[in-house]
């Protein structure tokens, strides 16, 4: 369990933090990142001697995060090896959802994207297939021994995801708090995209509101920010990483949206490995040309399979090197 202060926190405000602890005799260990003290509970079975509203309602806390084991056993996303969540940016049909869980399933990927209802600027653009979207997905996820992770953008699409396995919160809709909300009531992990021009604190209230409402089990991802190259709206910030790694929960990237042109998103990839991403999100398609969303960033099997290979090939690199050294 990881308490955060924020770093101007005084001193005489950690000391009742760590009072309260030694009162319950709790074994704590404090430290500083550039932006925040953090005070990390040793033994997990001490942290039933603690409720969250004790803490934030008496002492100036930042953001408790319970890494309850779900979050980080096997069968969601483990902290130490890289993880892949591909798919299409929407399911399209069932048969073309088929082939890329049958592709991708065989390369060992154990995270099965895809689209149900799809957020367009354009009202004429493909608004993805609704609930029958979440329902092609979480088949054919268990037919391949997959997970399905899909996105919510709307309170309304709640009722239909009770097969879904993680849910995702968009760039769009990180700022509706009422959905927030009620995803502090599921038990399903969370991915909470930042939007382009949020801040890394903003971004933080917002999952605030999912982690005070009961769920922690937080999944935090980079998406791009606002660039100022011609053609491309977006760019992948490798930094926000760094910062965002400093709360103690799993890192993903997409490497898709910053792209937003199938030449980039391996460039992406390298960037989010090196910045020790914990996880990569990509969106591939089995005809991408003819992909009803976002086909220029679509990638082909082909080029996948050479962008996971090569990219576990630098994790492996990098985690020989002494790169704190
Ligand atoms: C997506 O993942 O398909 C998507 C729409 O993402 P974002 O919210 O980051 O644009
Ligand atoms: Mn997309």
């Amino acid at each position: 369990m990881l308490i955060l202060l924020k770093k101007s926190a005084l001193l005489s405000e950690l000391q009742q933090i760590t009072d309260y602890l030694y009162k319950r005799n709790i074994e704590y260990l404090t430290s500083r990142s550039n932006e925040r003290i953090i005070i990390e509970i040793l033994h997990p079975e001490d942290e039933d001697k603690i409720t969250d509203r004790d803490l934030l309602k008496n002492f100036p806390i930042d953001f408790v995060f319970r890494e309850k084991t779900p979050v980080f056993s096997p069968w969601i996303f483990s902290r130490r090896s890289l993880e892949f969540i591909a798919g299409p940016c929407a399911v399209e049909n069932e048969e073309m959802l088929d082939k890329t869980a049958s592709f991708l399933s065989n390369l060992g990927i154990k995270y099965l994207r895809g689209g149900a209802f799809k957020f367009r600027t354009s009202f004429s653009s493909f608004q993805g297939l609704g609930k029958e979207g979440y329902k092609i997905l979480s088949k054919t996820a268990k037919k391949y021994n997959m997970f399905s992770v899909s996105e919510v953008f709307d309170t309304r699409h709640l009722k239909y995801v009770e097969d879904i396995d993680v849910l995702q919160i968009g760039a769009r809709a990180m700022y509706n708090t009422e959905l927030l909300k009620e995803l502090g009531h599921s038990n399903k992990p969370i991915i909470v995209k930042r939007a382009y021009s949020a801040t890394i604190d903003d971004y933080m209230q917002m999952v605030n509101y999912i982690v005070k409402s009961g769920n922690d089990k937080i999944i935090l991802c980079e998406r791009g920010t606002d660039s100022k190259y011609s053609k491309s709206r977006y760019s992948f910030d490798p930094l926000s990483v760094y910062k965002l790694k400093e709360f103690g929960l799993p890192v993903c990237v997409d490497i898709s949206h910053p792209a937003g042109d199938r030449k980039i998103v391996p460039f992406f990839s390298r960037m989010a490995v090196t910045a020790e991403a914990d996880i990569i999100m990509v969106e591939i398609h089995p005809d991408p040309i003819n992909s009803l969303s976002d086909s220029a960033q679509a990638l082909s099997f082909q080029s996948f399979k050479s962008l996971y290979e090569n990219s576990i090939k630098l994790k492996n690199l990098i985690e020989t090197m002494d790169i704190y050294g």
